[in-house]
């Protein structure tokens, strides 16, 4: 069971909306500091443990900065998101290029910056060699398990995915790269989205103890640092369990123990990517009630539409709703909580029951601190909303609302012989 809580109380948050108006996601900066951690501290066994958070979940620099004084680095995969963990102070040997289908500009950018490559796929490291003449001297690759593993819903069967080396080109990788003069060699694989399974996490890290062994017998390669990706799982309803960093930290030393160290095989730094289990469940959409509607069915129109949050509608993800000041009472209506967009699929919530709305109330959808605000698109010329912060002395803007001159920048008002 999760509680499903919201940071401030019915009457605190009517006046900030009255104030600076809806819709907005407001994200709890204390309880994601709080969060990074206890990661940090349940993984402590493992000397230099980091977690790269994926920019891509939360991309903002008010965001990556809190977490990298917290202690992580971040993980990027674009230029944009690269330059953003830059301007958050983070030092390029915290950052994880976890690239795919990478550009030129990307590659000589992010050699150019010195941040960690982790190669998405062999021929990558022939790209690398045009554009530089050298490898760096750390390398990561990307594996993928193909039939050895089954992924899940989000980010789908391994044989299918789009994504890393195979198993046997896995040894080949790194004889080239010690071959071409890198000097350490880092492990990564992301084959879970969203598992709140801990033993899918735990199988994980058995996996990938077991390749450091057979890279080591195969090419005498020692790996110093194994990336177990994103993917953990938060709920996202009620009635589903999270995963405790504690718990999965202590299977994983367990499996450690016995695969690394009994074998000579470490030090072997463990890291992840996780993004969505740090800050997920602690931000929160707040939008208003513009119409009560009855139709076929009863319909909620919010201020905030798929711009916002584009979970649900993109692949029916459940968000949890409450309403403000409505918490304990009773859910005795169904609604389908709509946007305002030209697209049937703009709803946060299907045939939801729900106490009885009223123009006006405040709704809280849960948990879009992570993949939320950073999906949103201006689809239908629909803009997105600001961000805040809650810290202990106050709530903060991150972002500000998009203005219709932001929507337009890159428009030629007038055509441009090209
Ligand atoms: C999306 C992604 C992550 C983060 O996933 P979460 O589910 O937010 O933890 C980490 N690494 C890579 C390579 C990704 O694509």
């Amino acid at each position: 069971m999760s509680e499903k809580n919201f940071p401030l109380s019915s009457e605190k948050l009517r006046a900030f909306a009255e104030k600076h108006g809806t819709p907005f996601h407001i994200y709890d900066g204390i309880a994601i500091e709080d969060r990074a951690k206890s990661m940090l501290d349940a993984f402590s066994w493992s000397a230099g443990f980091i977690n790269y958070f994926a920019v891509k979940a939360l991309p903002n620099i008010n965001i990556l900065r809190l977490l990298y004084r917290a202690g992580f680095g971040a993980d990027c995969s674009s230029l944009a998101e690269l330059y953003l963990a830059k301007e958050a102070g983070i030092p390029s040997e915290k950052i994880m290029f976890s690239s795919n289908d990478t550009s030129d500009d990307e590659f000589r950018e992010a050699i150019r910056m010195g941040v960690i490559l982790n190669l998405d796929d062999e021929s990558y490291i022939d790209d690398v060699l045009r554009l530089n003449g050298e490898l760096p001297e750390t390398i990561s690759f990307r594996y993928n398990p193909g039939r050895d593993r089954t992924g899940n819903a989000i980010i789908g069967n391994p044989v299918e995915a789009k994504y890393g080396v195979t198993h046997a080109q896995l040894a080949n990788c790194y004889k080239r790269a010690k071959e071409l003069g890198v000097k350490r060699f880092f492990l990564h694989t992301m084959v879970a989205s969203n598992e709140l399974n801990e033993d899918y996490i735990v199988e994980t890290a058995r996996m990938l103890f077991s390749l450091v062994d057979e890279i080591y017998q195969e090419t005498g390669i020692r790996i110093s640092q194994l990336d177990l990706g994103g993917g953990i799982g938060i709920p996202y309803r009620p009635e589903d369990n999270g995963i405790s960093f504690y718990s999965l930290s202590e299977k994983i030393r367990k499996l450690y123990e016995e695969m690394i160290d009994k074998k000579g095989l470490g030090p072997v730094r463990i890291s992840f990517e996780c993004g969505r289990a740090i800050t997920g469940p602690f931000g929160y959409l707040v939008s208003k009630v513009q119409h009560v509607e009855h139709k076929y069915r009863d319909y909620i129109g919010l201020d905030a539409c798929m711009a916002d949050l584009m979970r649900p509608g993109m692949y029916g993800a459940y968000h949890h709703i409450t309403v403000s000041g409505k918490e304990h009472a009773e859910a005795n209506h169904v609604y389908d909580v709509t946007g305002s967009l030209c697209e049937n699929n703009d709803k946060f919530a299907i045939q939801r029951a729900l106490p009885e709305i009223e123009r006006g109330d405040l709704l809280i959808i849960h948990d879009t601190g992570a993949h939320g605000h950073s999906m949103g698109f201006n689809y239908n010329g629909r803009l997105r909303h600001a961000e805040y912060m809650i810290l202990e002395d106050g709530i903060y803007k991150i972002r500000r609302d998009e203005s219709y001159e932001d929507y337009i920048r890159t428009m030629l008002k007038e055509p441009e012989k090209a």
